[in-house]
């Protein structure tokens, strides 16, 4: 595959090592590494900035001169779409379910910030709501939901690479699984057996949408069974501060002073501690955690600002 792309990022990010928090779970000071693609450069950062570059090169060389997106309130996606089109002069309407709620911190306030318009879809199909602005707006591309489709994904590929290049005898890269785009793009290089995703329950079935993307970034057939992806950190569903996302917040954070986020980093993070625990990431293997950002997602979650505030002594 290949399509014209737009340069948005600073490349390559970091591989740092994570001595503190391999003690914590029992591995050896070389057993553990942080991706750090929360550190792309553009609009606070994320995995999304990669996807961009390619799904806006597409859109700039069809002559769009607007983009239009979806996701939900605190979409990272959606933020990112809102920086790239200010870098890149474009206009941004990002399409959001429902109506404004009480809430516009985190990523909705960058999105303000970053000149964006938000249309509230109320209880319409947001990609219905979307097509329509499309239509309306005449000279505007679709960037698809999180920005995952197979020329999205191409950004991950290019991940991928910088990885190998910095640590060539890495065992496993593990990586929070929403949209599918991340994961796809990193199976479509590294093959399935490197890469182990974390369920995050952004979509009901999200297995054939990452093996069909993964195939079509590599033009070849992967099977949905022969992904690794764990499931059980979904917990009560996408949108809420789980337990033991709060717990791989705070140990992260005080091991190695990297903070994650609520919904999509932490529950990888949990994912892979719960992995190291039942011994399918084991001491001796170098493991590496793709870090995919979300900082402004964890101000915009008001369960995890309570969470942390609560952590506050004196
Ligand atoms: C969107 C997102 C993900 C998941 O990436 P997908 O390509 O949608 O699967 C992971 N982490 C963060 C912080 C995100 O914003």
């Amino acid at each position: 595959m290949s399509a014209p792309k737009v340069s948005l990022g600073t490349w390559p990010t970091p591989l740092e090592p994570a001595p503190r928090l391999a003690a914590a779970l029992g591995l050896g000071p070389d057993d553990l590494w942080l991706k750090r693609d929360d550190l792309g450069g553009l609009g606070a950062g994320g995995n999304k900035i990669r996807k961009l570059e390619w799904t806006l090169g597409a859109a700039l060389a069809d002559g769009a001169e607007a983009v239009v997106t979806t996701g939900a309130p605190q979409s990272n996606h959606a933020r990112l779409t809102a920086a790239a089109a200010a870098r890149l002069g474009l206009d941004a309407v990002l399409v959001f379910p429902g109506g404004p709620g009480a809430s516009r911190s985190g990523n909705l306030a960058l999105d303000g910030l970053f000149g964006a318009r938000v249309v509230w879809a109320g209880d319409r199909d947001r990609a219905e709501v979307a097509d329509e602005v499309v239509a309306e707006l005449g000279k505007a591309a679709l960037i698809p939901f999180g920005g995952s489709s197979a020329v999205g994904a191409q950004g991950y590929v290019e991940s991928a690479r910088e990885l190998v290049a910095q640590l060539p005898d890495f065992t496993t890269a593990v990586v929070a699984l929403g949209s599918g785009g991340t994961m796809a793009g990193l199976v479509a290089e590294l093959g399935p057996d490197r890469v182990l995703g974390v369920d995050t329950g952004a979509l009901a079935d999200p297995l054939p949408v990452v093996a069909r993307m993964a195939g079509e970034v590599a033009e070849t057939t992967i099977d949905a069974d022969q992904l690794r992806v764990r499931r059980e950190q979904v917990g009560p569903g996408y949108p809420h501060f789980t337990e033991s996302s709060a717990a791989a917040l705070t140990l992260v954070a005080r091991t190695e002073g990297v903070i994650l986020d609520p919904i999509y980093t932490g529950r990888a993070m949990a994912g892979l501690i719960a992995a190291v625990k039942d011994g399918t990431l084991r001491p001796g293997d170098k493991t590496v955690f793709i870090h995919t950002g979300g900082l402004p997602g964890f101000f915009g979650n008001a369960d995890a600002v309570a969470y942390a505030e609560s952590q506050l002594t004196g």
